[in-house]
């Protein structure tokens, strides 16, 4: 079955998200008053070129390895208190997960179980401890389990709601950030795994949240790390009208030689970069049937609103098969 955005994202309650967000993110530059000013996210230049305006922030792509980036950020704590509570953090748990997250369970979460277990194989990791940063619901850890039962399977998670639904379950949780957590005696080092699924973009201080990630992994462990691609397809040809672009939730778009530049920095090695996205054509699709003035360039728009459904899916495949799609996966090691 070729996967959908609608499947996971139903227009109607994508629309509602939207809104809610665009809302929070004009009264969270309101309330936040002073923001603040970073570097490239990736490669830690300060060279930012004006890309475009989104819901009043404003974006730029790095002048050095492309990444697109919010420049100005309101501070952490403004950050914290907004995923606590805001009209659109709420909707996500309250509305739009739930409504989703048995398709999700299928189309997302036993295949990333699978592709976590070959990654694995792949770099002979015996696994006893995994610690997964921002486990939500734990839907992840779930599937993986069935695959690989009777390990030791842990959870980083802010939200209390979300900590006890894993308590639940047995796990060990350390309800808090993971900044906290990696400093925790019995946390740090502690993982031959550390995942950490859909967070990166949402996060304004990458170099600390991927310290914090390190830090939680043993050395010689893995870290692997998904998220969203500024260079990816949909995101790239889509620009403000992309709708992952959203800040205040989204506001880190990393290129590949951003996450190059961001791993090494970090004293991590990158073991591999990927791209195993399965969207970013249908995605492209569903704007410009909405709004056909979002792409200008004439063959994109003919290849993805009147090409074949097959001559799509070649596409699609192309684009995941070289590093092109916006959905991205980091692997990395702590070194021994
Ligand atoms: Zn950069």
């Amino acid at each position: 079955m070729i996967l959908r955005e609608a499947d996971i994202r139903p227009p109607d309650i994508l629309a509602e998200y939207l809104r809610l967000n665009a809302e929070d993110g004009r009264r969270l530059l309101e309330q936040a008053g002073t923001l603040q000013h970073r570097s490239c996210p990736g490669c830690n230049a300060n060279n930012p070129q004006p890309a475009f305006k989104k819901n009043e922030y404003s974006l730029v792509h790095c002048g050095d390895c492309k990444s697109l980036y919010v420049e100005w950020t309101p501070s952490d704590e403004v950050f914290e208190a907004f995923y606590q509570d805001s009209p659109s953090a709420n909707y996500w748990a309250d509305t739009f997960f739930p409504s989703v997250s048995e398709a999700r369970r299928k189309a997302i979460f036993q295949p990333r179980a699978s592709q976590v277990n070959a990654i694995l194989a792949s770099y002979d990791m015996r696994l006893k401890v995994a610690i997964d940063v921002g486990a939500g619901a734990g839907l992840f850890l779930d599937e993986f389990n069935k695959l690989i039962p009777g390990k030791d399977l842990r959870v980083v998670e802010p939200s209390a709601i979300l900590s006890r639904t894993n308590r639940n379950l047995g796990r060990q949780v350390f309800e808090g950030y993971a900044s906290a957590a990696a400093m925790d005696p019995a946390w740090r080092a502690s993982g031959d795994l550390v995942t950490c699924f859909e967070v990166i973009e949402h996060v304004a201080d990458v170099d600390a949240f991927i310290s914090s990630l390190r830090d939680l992994c043993r050395p010689g462990g893995i870290i692997i790390i998904s998220g969203l691609c500024g260079t990816g397809f949909d995101i790239r040809v889509l620009g403000k009208y992309s709708n992952p672009v959203s800040p205040p939730h989204h506001i880190t778009f990393l290129s590949r030689a951003g996450v190059e530049r961001l791993i090494g920095r970090l004293d991590l090695e990158l073991l591999s970069f990927l791209t195993p996205g399965v969207l970013d054509v249908d995605i492209v699709r569903n704007v410009l049937l909405r709004e056909p003035e979002a792409v200008t360039d004439d063959f994109v728009r003919d290849l993805v609103l009147n090409g074949s459904e097959e001559t799509r899916a070649a596409f699609q495949d192309f684009l995941s098969k070289n590093c092109l799609s916006s959905h991205m996966w980091i692997i990395a090691r702590r070194p021994r």
